[in-house]
């Protein structure tokens, strides 16, 4: 299949073409259109095997056709759509450009970085600014940024835990929770948890699992 057949969204699939992704990868073709169904998943997959693009695009999907829905019928104000959580600023930033690099120039400010080491201020004023729907980030920052209410995640209806298994270190066990327990708090609907880890073990399960109950289990 195609990434169109998969039910990817067409404002993707000319920055697919651009980055010379031609098919979807084993992973992606298993992921994505679980994940475009909107339920929990746990995807066990590994650096290397297209896992990134495996949850963004589907989420992404449904983070630009929400944000549409809401700015056509007003019905509420801007949220990020789509929050990723990762173990480093480095893979915080690797994800940022292959997120941006699936939209158009003028769209990319819709995403976001929000990691330690950059200024906090500089990124308070980032997020008024351009409103982004994706904000990628490390647990310290998006952390300290819900603690000061720069950044509002009741309302986020997406969750992406990633490297979960790196995730499991007590150093970012607070900071977690505290954004975890903040995302999707007030949506009526409930919201979608996808944790990818190389490894879904016991421990990753039993730490994660209260905020993905029920996950459907993708493997390439
Ligand atoms: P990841 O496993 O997400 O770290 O991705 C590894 C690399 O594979 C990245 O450089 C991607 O741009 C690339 N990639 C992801 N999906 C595909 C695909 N379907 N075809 C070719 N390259 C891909």
């Amino acid at each position: 299949p195609t990434f169109a057949d998969l039910g990817v969204d067409r404002l993707f699939l000319d920055g697919l073409r651009e980055g010379r992704i031609e098919e979807p990868s084993p992973i992606q073709e298993s992921a994505i259109p679980v994940l475009l169904q909107g339920g929990n998943a746990a995807i066990q997959s590994y650096t290397g095997s297209g896992k990134t693009l495996a949850y963004l695009l589907p989420t992404m999907t449904r983070a630009f056709r929400r944000a549409e829905e809401i700015y056509r019928t007003q019905s509420e104000g801007w949220s990020v759509q789509l929050l990723v959580v990762v173990p480093s600023q480095e893979l915080a930033m690797q994800i940022v450009r292959a997120a941006r690099a699936l939209l158009p120039e003028p769209a990319r400010p819709a995403v976001q970085q929000l990691i330690g080491g950059a200024n906090p201020l500089r990124q308070r004023e980032a997020l008024a600014k351009h409103r982004p729907l994706v904000a990628v980030g490390t647990p310290g920052r998006l952390a300290e940024m819900v603690r000061t209410g720069a950044l509002l995640l009741h309302r986020c209806p997406m969750l992406v835990l990633d490297e979960a298994d790196q995730l499991l270190g007590s150093n970012f066990s607070e900071d977690l929770t505290h954004v975890c327990e903040h995302a999707g708090r007030k949506l009526p609907e409930g919201r979608q948890t996808v944790l990818v880890s190389a490894t879904l073990s016991a421990s990753v399960m039993a730490r994660f699992g209260r905020w993905c109950p029920d996950p459907q289990f993708v493997t390439a």
